[in-house]
């Protein structure tokens, strides 16, 4: 069992409203290999509800890895991640552990939102469609309340008037702000962003780090791999550099782009900015 003994213990954080904020996100001595190739060498990172963390690190440093490994794309070796103190993976039973089966796994992973550098959008159906098909098909809700919900989610990423055109009809930038609107219509706790914006054309990235921007600001949990050191600058509560499966530093914004600690942190600044 990944780590054991977790005791992750719920976040008693309260929102500015007063409700309880979820999206707590815990992840403790994480270790992933590939092979002989250690990806992830002990990553301890904790996001508090409502907070945007942003992961910067060269190429090859694990990125992808560890948000693959918090939305169960992946499995950890050794250590745990819990959202809002739910394992990863894992249910509690009494003092023991038991892997989760493939159902619960998929039910667990709509409560974490993916959006990925590619979009991955379905091509044959349309926006409204795509932003759909999860609650109806894998949660089970009721498609009339779902679709609704969906033109909501598409007006607020900018696309009211883009529901019924299919991918290839749109452009890079609004089918990552359709892909954006479908991980939001899972009511997430937690969104995770692979480099959104690195396969857009330069013009398109604004349009994509805007709708990001307004999420944070809503008081969304999120992850952020991106090279967008502005985008950091302005959003994030905490800016992580990874580099070779580790975490080299993290902080404030400030600290970390403006005063970084570390030689690997400033030369990577150093070539990115
Ligand atoms: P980043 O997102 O920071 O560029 P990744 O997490 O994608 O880094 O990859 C980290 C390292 O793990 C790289 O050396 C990559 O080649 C390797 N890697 C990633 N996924 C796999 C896999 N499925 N099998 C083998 N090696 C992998
Ligand atoms: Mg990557």
């Amino acid at each position: 069992v990944a780590g054991g003994a977790a005791t992750t213990g719920a976040s008693t954080t309260t929102s500015p409203a007063g409700s309880p904020a979820t999206g707590l996100v815990e992840v403790r001595g994480v270790h992933k290999s590939y092979g002989t190739l250690e990806v992830l060498a002990g990553i301890d990172l904790e996001v508090r509800p409502g907070e945007v963390t942003v992961i910067l690190g060269p190429s090859g440093s694990g990125k992808s890895t560890l948000l693959r490994v918090i939305n169960h794309l992946e499995k950890v070796d050794r250590g745990f991640i819990a959202v809002d103190g739910d394992l990863i993976g894992y249910a509690r039973k009494g003092d023991t552990l038991r892997e989760l089966k493939e159902k619960e796994i998929l039910v667990q992973r709509t409560q974490i939102g993916f959006v990925f550098q590619s979009f991955n959008l379905f091509p044959h159906l349309t926006a409204l469609e795509n932003v759909v098909e999860a609650p109806v098909s894998a949660q089970g809700r009721d498609r009339t309340e779902v679709e609704a919900e969906a033109r909501e989610l598409l007006a607020r990423v900018g696309l009211a008037d883009k529901a019924d055109a299919r991918p290839r009809q749109l452009s890079g930038g609004q089918q990552q702000r359709v892909a954006i609107a479908r991980a939001l219509a899972m009511r997430p706790r937690v969104l995770l962003f692979d480099e959104p914006t690195s396969a857009l054309d330069p013009e398109l990235v604004g349009e994509v780090l805007d709708v990001i921007k307004d999420l944070a600001h809503g008081g969304t949990t999120m992850l952020v791999v991106t090279h967008e050191i502005g985008f950091a600058r302005e959003v994030a509560d905490t800016v992580v550099f990874m580099d070779a499966g580790r975490i080299v530093e993290q902080g404030p914004p400030a600290q970390v782009l403006d005063a970084p600690r570390h030689d690997r942190t400033k030369a990577f600044l150093d070539k990115v900015l």
